[in-house]
């Protein structure tokens, strides 16, 4: 089962569960990337603003795997905003990466308070889409009231919105919008890093109804929540840089959850985020240039 796919809004298949590498640094990307890919990951998500896109290409190239078979996951940072801007920050990622293609490119933030040049940015992912050099577009963190805007305003529906998604974060709304669009959800934080790194005061992996879960199928907490994330048709990036683990959150595909316990991981939300209310991402807060390839 772990060639199982999901198929995107214009028919382009994507592994649901990617390598995620934010926060990873520059020199344990590329090792992350190609223990990833030697394990049987054939996706990886990272974003510009991570600082490790040339790694990333590297790790892939490195692993010896062809490039068609890995699908590269990456977003523009609200810096690149604009429709010229866009345009040139693909030029930017692909050339990091060292691909000629993105599979699937977002725009990392909805940036709210300059919605204008987060449309353009759109409009130059759909011309991008258009003209080839990405074969599905997307948006990250964009909430219900925004993605309805982003609806609105622009001609293609967006394949995936990637956002924060674990038991203690469920979004169910966004993701019922989601549905009638034939949007992709996809979760970051899967497996509640946040819940951990962030600093809050209970992290998923201990979660007793999680870890109960865990063994009863003889497996542990992370493989639990990626299951969930599977079983209810969501893509998920988790994060390691850690071999052991790496391997750990590919290992889902050979157990199933019940009703049951999926209802009970369901019932595990509290509504409230780990990460930061996208709302609060500006171009005067977090708008740091992105370098040139
Ligand atoms: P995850 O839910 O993937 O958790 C990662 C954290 O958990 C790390 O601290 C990791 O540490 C640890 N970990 C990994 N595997 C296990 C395991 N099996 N058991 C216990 N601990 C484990 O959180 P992230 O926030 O990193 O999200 C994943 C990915 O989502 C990111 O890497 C990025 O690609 C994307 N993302 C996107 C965002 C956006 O705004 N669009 C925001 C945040 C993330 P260690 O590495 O030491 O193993």
């Amino acid at each position: 089962m772990s060639d199982a796919t999901l198929t995107l809004n214009n028919a382009v298949e994507l592994p649901p569960i990617g390598l995620g590498v934010f926060q990873t640094p520059p020199d344990a990307t590329t090792s992350a990337v190609e223990e990833a890919l030697r394990i049987g990951y054939r996706h990886v998500d990272t974003a510009a603003a991570y600082g490790n896109e040339r790694e990333v290409g590297e790790g892939i190239r490195r692993s010896g795997v062809a490039r068609e078979e890995v699908f590269v996951e990456t977003k523009l940072w609200i810096s690149d905003y604009g429709y010229d801007a866009a345009l040139h920050a693909f030029d930017k990622s692909a050339g990091k990466l060292g691909v000629e293609q993105i599979d699937l490119l977002l725009l990392h933030q909805p940036l709210t308070s300059r919605f204008d040049l987060t449309l353009d940015a759109y409009r130059a992912l759909e011309t991008l889409l258009s003209d080839g050099r990405v074969r599905a577009i997307g948006v990250s963190n964009f909430m219900p009231e925004v993605l309805t805007r982003l609806l609105d305003e622009t001609s293609v529906v967006p394949a995936v919105n990637q956002v924060e998604l674990h038991p203690y974060f469920q979004q169910k709304e966004l993701q019922a919008l989601h549905a009638q669009h034939g949007i992709l959800t996809q979760a970051w934080s899967p497996i509640g890093g946040i819940t951990s790194y962030g600093g809050g005061e209970k992290s998923t992996f201990d979660d007793p109804t999680l870890v109960e879960i865990a063994r009863e199928h003889g497996k542990s907490p992370a493989q639990v929540m990626l299951r969930w994330h599977l079983q209810e048709g969501r893509s998920a990036i988790p994060k390691s840089v850690k071999a052991v683990r790496i391997a750990e959150n590919f290992g889902v595909f050979d157990f199933e959850l019940s009703p049951e316990q999926l209802a009970a991981i369901d019932g595990l939300d509290t509504g409230v985020r780990g990460g930061p209310d996208p709302d609060s991402i500006t171009l005067e807060n977090y708008g740091m240039p992105i370098p040139e390839a």
